[in-house]
This record gives structure tokens, sequence and C-alpha cells, in this order.
């Protein structure tokens, strides 16, 4: 059974409306699909989707779920940023979003000296910049702050699923800044891993690296995958589109990790609730 929990559309950053993922989701034989856009993030209007189009989106969502009712099982959600005293999953326009569950995620760590969210994801200069005025130029308190917040959302506004957990590396391909196999390092995801157990949250296994290409792999690495899975943690496999093609890209190697991982299951929403599922074979 094929399903997918977090894809985007134009609504924020990604290309296509929204029946345009589904009609690839069709073809591709998809038995769920879900549009989990980037969340308007109102009191600082940094988000990608402004406040005024969550209404929009929500009936888009609506309407091709009776549209489509007889094809394919459609859901409705937003990934969310976590801003500590700005926005979580229990933020007011979230709540009365009419999800049926919530992605969470960290994108932004602390504040650039300019008081803008600093947004980890952005390629150089960015990146380094906020490392040096906010950090001191030291990568590996950010790093242990970042998780330091993907906890603080796990124990304080857990969402149903976290986005790609350790999307922090990704302007670290090359190992320029951190070693991935550090003890620090490790032991700041062990602690993450516990509060995400903690919270009964799903662990996303994003695919999103891998169809592009970005150096990266899967976010988490695969030995976080392994630790997650040793621990009970659900595991849900999102290729976290942007376009149209990508809706199961990364998947059949996805898929073929996790077996080689011994996982057999994954946990995927149905109606009302979720629940695990044979792991489906691609390749
Ligand atoms: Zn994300
Ligand atoms: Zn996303």
């Amino acid at each position: 059974m094929l399903t997918n929990h977090h894809a985007h559309t134009r609504y924020s950053d990604g290309i296509g409306e929204p029946e345009d993922y589904l009609r690839q989701a069709l073809r591709e034989g998809f038995a769920t699909y879900t549009f989990s856009d980037h969340a308007p993030i109102p009191p600082e209007d940094i988000g990608s989707m402004p406040l005024a189009d969550l209404a929009a989106y929500g009936n888009e969502i609506d309407n091709l779920r009776v549209a489509y009712h007889d094809r394919i099982r459609i859901f409705k959600s937003l990934e969310v940023d976590f801003l500590p005293d700005v926005m979580n999953v229990n933020s007011p326009h979230i709540r009365s979003a009419g999800l049926d569950f919530t992605v969470g995620a960290v994108h932004y760590v602390d504040r650039l000296p300019d008081g803008r969210p600093w947004s980890f994801q952005q390629p150089e200069p960015v990146f380094s910049r906020g490392i040096d005025t906010i950090f001191g130029g030291d990568s590996r308190r950010m790093v242990e702050r970042y998780y330091a917040l993907l906890r603080e959302m796990l124990v304080t506004h857990p969402p149903d699923i976290v986005a790609h957990l350790d999307r922090i590396k990704r302007r670290n391909a090359t190992g320029d800044y951190w070693d991935e196999n550090a003890p620090w390092y490790r032991a700041a995801v062990e602690e993450t891993l516990d509060a995400l157990q903690g919270a009964g949250a799903i662990m996303e296994v994003n695919t999103r690296g891998v169809y592009l290409n970005d150096g990266n792999g899967m976010y988490p690495s695969s030995w976080i995958v392994a630790r997650a899975h040793a621990r009970g943690i659900p595991l849900q496999v999102n290729s976290d589109a942007h376009r149209p093609e990508h809706v199961s890209g990364g998947f059949a190697e996805a898929y073929r990790l996790l077996r080689e991982l011994g996982v057999n299951a994954v946990t995927v929403y149905m109606d009302g609730g979720f629940g695990e599922t044979e792991l489906p074979v691609l390749d």
C-alpha cells in the first residue's frame, strides 16, 4: 500500500496545483495521499504560505477529498514549524484548520542579530553567518541547540509526525562543519529519540535528499532509523514532494533500506487513526 504523509503544493513552496499531485499519485497507485504544505507563521510572516491563503488551502483539499473519494483517500495536514513563543501545532490557526494530523518540524534555530529567525537551510553565506553570529562560530553548539529545540517541541507541543529529524545536516553533506559520528552528535540524537518516544510521535523517513541527490541520502541517516526501530518508534516513509513527479521519489530505496534494517511495517494514517501496514515492495 503506497502512502505519503508529507508533501507540498504551490500553496507553500511547491510547484503545481494539489490536483496535479493527486493525478500523479493515482497513476502510481497510491492508496492515500496527504497534503502538508508549510503552515503560515502569522506573527513573524516568514512562512511560505500567507495566513490569508489557509482557508482556500483547506477548502481545496476538502473539495478534492469529495471529488476523488472513490479512487483515493485524501488527508489534510500542515508542516508546522516549531518556534518557541511564536508557533507550534497548538497555535490557534493550526487548531482551527481542521487537520487530520500534524507534521512538526524545526527549520529555524534562534535569531540573527537583526532579529529575524535564522533558517539553517539557507545556502552560504547565510548558513555560516548564522553559526558565526548566533553561536560564536561553534557548529557543535548550533547543532545541539537544534536538537534541543526538537526536544522542546516534543515535550511541549508534540506533532503526530516528526519531519526529517536530522535536517540540520543539510548544509554539512561534506562534513565541513561537524562529524556525524562524533559521540556528542550521537548523544544529541539519542536524547532526541528519548523525547520522540516519550511523545509517542511517528518518525518520518524523508526521501527528499535521495531523489534530489543532495549528498545526504535519507533524513534521518540510516543509523538513526536503526536506533529508532530498535526502540520501537513507529516509522513512516514520506517524499516531501515539491513537484508532482516526486510523489514517490526515493521510495524504492527507502523501503529496501528499511527491509535491510529488519523493518517490516510502517505506520500510516487511515480513516480516523494511525495503524501499521506491511512495507510496500517497489523493486
Ligand atoms: Zn521541512
Ligand atoms: Zn516539507
